[in-house]
């Protein structure tokens, strides 16, 4: 068997290394456009209750958020100048960078030849392998190379959000509201190491506007930070950074895209991760997501799927049903954290929770017709 995955980020790393770590005789090749140690943006939370299935495949992640990870239980909101704080929500963070690196040398180790700075050629140009998974984030070329038989739906915040990081080492994951002279502003920081948190900014589109944040050169080249907006955010929440510094790394306001797609496979070619689904940042979740998607196909693929199955629990078989039908009671993902200051994502990360591997595996194969099963038939 030869597999071609496109995209090193989290889904494709762990899909790779799972499918080699189970499969050494075959072949897995990894295409990443970026350099092994470019990494966009500063870290990734994820909550304790999320992660079993993802420590049960493999103790990658775990050892991780052991060795180099930051875990706290508290949940800070800051509102008009005052501050709540609750207790019992065991989260822990990790750069993205380091977890990018620690998943790269593993899945090296494990076999997976990863071609960096090599964008993946256009499908037809991928004839030699059997099977093409598409782990090229949110932005996917094969998505749209693939298009209409995917039935993407896409949805655009009108909030503006842009990242950064600080120096000031914020105690759990907080959530600060405020307001300028031009309206409000809500953040969304957790720690990531002992020396940097994440520090995530969202206001309104008129806000934005009325603030002047508008005028970067969005033509400009990946990498260039917008510096004057980084300058405003660092002196508008200058009581909360206690002296901390603003860092940043390609930061750019953005408006968040969520996508949803009922199919995730066409032909030879299965999608994962962001390409086909993405969870708005406030929830946490887009990184635990890609590698639950990875984990359900490469049992699909390396032929575990029925073990899994039979130790699902029904509890968790009938809840991601339910949201399956009613995505929206899912989704509120492109809304912005600022509209629901107290709970601060947590009902979503709490339903996250439950979701477990039916849902994903109809989505890869639906029908029964998948396309291992016809893999497995011609070979
Ligand atoms: C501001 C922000 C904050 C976030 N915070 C969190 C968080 O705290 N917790 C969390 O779980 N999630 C978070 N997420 C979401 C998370 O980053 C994504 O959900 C996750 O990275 C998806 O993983 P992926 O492997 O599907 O795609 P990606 O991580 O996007 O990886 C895709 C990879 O494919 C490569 N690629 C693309 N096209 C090609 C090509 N043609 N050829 C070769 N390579 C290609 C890219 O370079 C990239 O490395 C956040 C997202 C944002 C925007």
């Amino acid at each position: 068997m030869r597999i071609a995955c496109v995209g090193g980020g989290p889904g494709g790393l762990f899909f790779s290394l799972l499918v080699k770590r189970a499969r050494p005789d075959w072949e897995v090749v990894l295409f990443e456009r970026n350099r092994a140690t470019d990494a966009f943006g500063f870290g990734v939370v994820f909550s304790d209750a999320t992660l079993r299935a993802i420590d049960e495949a493999d103790p990658v992640l775990r050892d991780a958020l052991a060795d180099h990870g930051v875990h706290w239980t508290a949940i800070e909101v800051w509102a008009k100048g005052e501050r709540e704080r609750f207790d019992g929500n065991g989260m822990a963070a990790i750069r993205r960078s380091t977890l990018l690196g620690i998943m790269q040398a593993a899945a090296i180790g494990a076999g997976v030849e990863i071609l960096f700075e090599q964008v993946a050629p256009a499908l037809d140009d991928l004839a030699e392998f059997d099977l093409i998974v598409a782990a090229d984030g949110a932005n996917s070329a094969l998505r749209e190379q693939v298009g209409a038989p995917l039935g993407q739906q896409v949805e655009t915040a009108a909030a503006k959000f842009i990242w950064f990081g600080t120096t000031h080492l914020f105690d759990g994951l907080t959530f600060v509201h405020t307001e300028s002279e031009h309206g409000n502003f809500a953040v969304h920081a957790y720690p990531i190491s002992d020396d940097t948190s994440t520090f995530i900014v969202e206001t309104d589109d008129a806000t934005w506007r009325r603030a002047g944040l508008d005028e970067f050169d969005t033509a400009a080249p990946p990498g260039v930070s917008d510096e004057k907006s980084r300058a405003y955010i660092a002196n508008l929440f200058a009581p909360y950074l206690e002296g901390g510094e603003l860092l940043v790394n390609n930061s750019r306001w953005a408006n968040f895209t969520t996508r949803r797609t009922p199919r995730w496979h066409d032909g030879r070619v299965v999608f994962l991760g962001d390409a086909v689904h993405t969870a708005h940042f406030s929830v946490g979740s887009g990184t635990k997501m890609a590698m639950e998607d990875a984990i359900v196909l490469a049992r699909r693929v390396t032929g575990e799927v029925r073990r899994v199955l039979s130790r699902l629990r029904p509890v968790a078989v009938c809840l991601p049903l339910l949201f399956a039908q009613h995505p929206r009671r899912q989704d509120s993902t492109a809304r912005p954290a600022l509209r629901r200051p107290r709970s601060g994502g947590m009902g979503a990360r709490a339903r996250n929770a439950r979701i477990a591997d039916p849902t994903r595996s109809r989505r890869y194969f639906s029908g029964g017709a998948g396309l291992v099963d016809r893999w497995r038939a011609n070979h």
